[in-house]
């Protein structure tokens, strides 16, 4: 399971990847087989799935399920998916934000909500697509380094599917995101340092121990294709259309750069029009490398030591960071990030419009979008779909110094009217 390298593997069944056909360099184009390697052989570069679509139609889409596997031929799953215990993520509501439209003077503004997945994160569609991987390739042990909804999604699919898992996160991690893996999980593992630090042990572990599936490690490529069911289904909720501008928070930078590989093969699967979009990368000022790389206008991104209130994009060292430059700057986009404050009150603003209770990561992007207005950087007119990617409930924290009762009272109709709240 380790293997960095190609090298020859145990006989995977017939199908095992669907349509995916190898794993291609994102630098070279260096092919490699299928199987659990995630840089090229050649030059380093990033592992990619690779497939061979043939046709795939709406009608088809539609007849599926609720979930992500309505997409399954375009993931690297077999087209029995359905058929294996798992979490059934995605299908998550784009919900219009006429308030926070109004209030940021933004006439057509979508909200694809992903709290509601089963662990209330994105990471529950990854981690999905991982799942199937790591069972494909006969893993027996299901694990990651998470910045803590990683480790909420891993834990959980992994006692859904009965795989062993073993999560690792920062110990200093928001104590909610601790017991939402501790509940699933007998083997969370608090380790002192940042996430980097966490995701150098995961590396490291890898490649000691045989049979281990770490999800953003060794069988990462298969886990970030499953960020591009985000990309489809906002196409599909849209009506088979593609929006004019997208607002996406940045981490290791997986997300944003599959939903554009989804809007990308969306096109040339004639599934949806071509017609030009932005993408906007979301950062935290405390973390924000790919951000400052973008504003000085370099390719290269320069490491940092994240110091942010949001944890869940404190990656300091992001494997798709150049990816998302790119990206960004392509489609006339850009990166923008915004102070912890901004993210607090980026959270109650959304809370307050739309009635969505984000955690820090929607906190970001919802601040990035509002700066994004404000400095003239995003088109007002232009139809904008801004995702909120976890649950506020984990991240109570943040924003508990901010809200809260607007009296107490004794329980006497004479102390209320005394308050003005009436
Ligand atoms: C992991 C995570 C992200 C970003 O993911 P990347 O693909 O690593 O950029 C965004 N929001 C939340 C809530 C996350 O947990
Ligand atoms: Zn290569």
């Amino acid at each position: 399971m380790s293997a960095v390298v190609a090298e020859k593997t145990t006989t995977l069944r017939e199908g095992a990847f669907g349509n995916a056909t190898n794993l291609a360099c994102r630098e070279c184009g260096h092919q490699v087989e299928l199987g659990p390697f995630y840089a090229c052989p050649e030059c380093f570069g990033p592992l990619e799935v690779a497939y061979e679509f043939g046709e795939v139609t709406r009608e088809q889409i539609e007849a599926g399920p609720a979930n992500i596997w309505r997409y399954k031929a375009l993931l690297p799953v077999p087209t029995d998916i359905e058929q294996s215990p798992n979490t059934e993520p995605g299908y998550t509501r784009l919900l219009r934000a006429h308030n926070l439209g109004a209030e940021l003077g933004i006439a057509n503004l979508w909200v694809k909500d992903d709290s509601t997945n089963p662990t209330n994160s994105f990471k529950d569609r990854v981690v999905a697509c991982a799942l199937s991987a790591a069972r494909e390739l006969g893993a027996k042990v299901f694990a990651c380094p998470s910045t803590g909804n990683l480790a909420n999604a891993v834990a959980a699919a992994g006692a859904r599917a009965g795989i062993k898992t073993v999560v690792f996160i920062p110990s200093n991690l928001e104590h909610p995101k601790q017991v939402n893996s501790a509940v699933f999980t007998e083997s969370l593992v608090a380790v002192n340092g940042n996430y980097d630090d966490v995701n150098k042990l995961a590396s490291e572990i890898a490649g000691e121990e045989e049979g281990w599936a770490f999800v953003n490690v060794n069988v990462r490529p298969f886990y970030a294709e499953g960020s591009k069911t985000l990309g489809y289904e906002i196409a599909e909720q849209l009506g088979w259309r593609l929006p004019d501008q997208i607002v996406i928070p940045v981490a290791s930078g997986s997300q944003l750069t599959k939903v554009h590989k989804a809007f990308q093969e969306l096109i040339k699967l004639g599934l949806v029009e071509d017609k030009p979009y932005r993408v906007f990368g979301a950062q935290a000022a405390g973390c924000s490398p790919v951000s400052v790389a973008y504003k000085a206008g370099v390719d290269a991104i320069r490491p940092v030591k994240p110091d942010t209130i949001a944890k869940s994009l404190a990656i300091g060292n992001p494997a798709d960071g150049i990816y998302v430059l790119d990206i960004c700057r392509e489609t006339g986009g850009a990166v923008e990030d915004v102070t912890d404050d901004e993210v607090r009150d980026g959270i109650v603003l959304l809370a307050r419009t739309e009635g969505i209770f984000t955690e820090t990561a929607g906190g970001t992007t919802v601040a990035v979008l509002k700066k994004l207005v404000e400095t003239g950087q995003l088109d007002t007119d232009l139809e904008t779909v801004v995702i909120n990617t976890g649950h506020g409930l984990k991240t109570l924290d943040a924003v508990s110094g901010k809200v809260g009762p607007a009296a107490t009272i004794e329980p006497t109709y004479a102390a209320f009217a005394a308050t003005g709240l009436a």
